[in-house]
């Protein structure tokens, strides 16, 4: 099959996918068809934020921001936390005014993820930023005033290598590239991503990475397209603006996911009006579909049909809810309608439930366990995931014991 052939059929697979009812996917064909002989991934610069690596070969990484006030600091913490649960890992908070910036140590302390700082205009804040401690910043160097701002910027993060994303924005592009290009385009976009980019080299300072977003996934794909032929820094994807769940959910995998089949993308963020530990659940998903991840949770669910013996939708959603508390374990959970597709299904999976009439059978690693009524069936697979998860955790903790050096007597 041809590289243009896979990459054509992947997308309609990938959008056939990805409806509103996210919850009930099913591990698409594309991944099968990305190998690692398709898919060959940008080469880029490496950047390190914190304990993560960001771009060359690291893996991608999935980037989500709170909603919170930066100046509660608990509650940033608190909300940087769940995010942390559901598989996020890099977080970025917004810091608008110095009251905020003055928190991010508070903050730093109480997390574990790399914790970036996003400002806009105020060179000040960087400054506060990084003397708080953080991992990354966010702002873009045009707009922070006169050049010795932004060197002394650069002068600070560079004495602790600190990143800086350079954000370009459809929505904020600068007048002028407006107006040469009548509006907001990907030539813009680029434009304005190169004029920033060349303010920091000019500065000595090459820590960077870059994000040329949009609400419109064709411009952004077009954009990241282009500057990738022009630059080595590493990209951060994301589809701007993208909506509510039901409808940024598919944008934003339209966007990411096209790029990132063409192996352009070193981090991620899906932007939703949704609490952010919904960001990340479809970010991971994103990831996924097309085999960039591997570890965590991996739920399958059939969409239901005449032949479902139980009420499969509010199963799947329940059953995955209650998993989203596992994101970070390495487990294959299927939840399946009926006797006739279910078995195999679940077989596969590590746990599984297929449905029979008013009852569930529960399968482990291919052998039925229980059969449970179908009021119990949610119960006895999250009771059989803890057992799981417990055992995961034991064989862990045995290998860890045998890879330590043996004490002589
Ligand atoms: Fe229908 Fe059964 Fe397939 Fe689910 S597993 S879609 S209920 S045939």
């Amino acid at each position: 099959m041809r590289r243009e052939d896979t990459r054509r059929l992947s997308l309609f697979s990938f959008a056939l996918h990805l409806t509103p009812y996210a919850s009930l996917f099913i591990d698409p064909p594309a991944a099968v068809l990305y190998s690692d002989t398709v898919m060959e991934r940008r080469k880029t610069k490496q950047i390190q934020l914190g304990k993560v690596k960001v771009g060359g070969d690291a893996p991608i990484t999935v980037q989500s921001m709170t909603k919170t006030d930066t100046r509660d600091a608990r509650a940033t913490v608190q909300q940087i936390w769940d995010l942390e649960a559901a598989g996020c890992d890099i977080v970025r908070v917004a810091v608008p005014v110095r009251e905020a910036a003055e928190q991010l140590g508070e903050i730093k302390k109480k997390i574990r993820v790399p914790l970036i700082a996003d400002i806009h205009f105020n060179y000040k804040l960087a400054l506060i930023a990084l003397e708080q401690g953080v991992d990354g910043l966010r702002l873009n160097p045009g707009n922070i005033g006169a050049r010795k701002y932004v060197e002394e910027v650069v002068k600070a993060a560079s004495e602790r290598r600190i990143p800086i994303r350079i954000g370009v924005n459809a929505g904020s592009l600068e007048k002028d590239l407006l107006q040469k290009y009548s509006g907001p385009t990907a030539e813009g976009m680029v434009e304005s991503g190169l004029r920033h980019i060349r303010i920091l080299e000019d500065a000595g300072y090459q820590e960077i990475k870059i994000s040329l977003k949009a609400s419109n996934p064709l411009m952004m794909i077009e954009a990241y397209r282009m500057l990738a032929s022009k630059v080595d820094y590493p990209f951060h994807l994301g589809v701007t603006e993208a909506g509510t769940p039901a409808v940024g959910t598919i944008k934003s995998a339209i966007g990411l996911g096209a790029l990132l089949a063409e192996g352009i993308g070193d981090t991620i963020r899906v932007s939703l009006a949704a609490d952010p530990v919904e960001e990340v659940r479809v970010a991971r998903e994103i990831l996924k579909a097309l085999g960039l991840k591997k570890e965590g949770l991996t739920f399958v669910a059939c969409p239901s049909c005449g032949r479902a013996d139980v009420d499969l939708v509010a199963l799947a959603k329940a059953v995955e809810e209650k998993m989203l508390s596992y994101s970070n374990l390495n487990i294959h959970v299927a939840v399946m309608g009926c006797e006739v597709n279910g078995p195999g299904e679940a077989r596969a999976a590590d746990l599984g439930v297929a449905g029979g009439k008013g009852i569930g059978l529960i399968f482990k690693r291919g052998e039925v366990i229980r059969k449970v009524p179908e009021a119990q069936i949610v119960d006895a697979l999250m009771e059989e995931v803890r057992k799981f998860a417990a055992e995961k955790e034991a064989e862990e903790r045995a290998s860890t014991i045998e890879d330590q050096p043996h004490r002589s007597a």
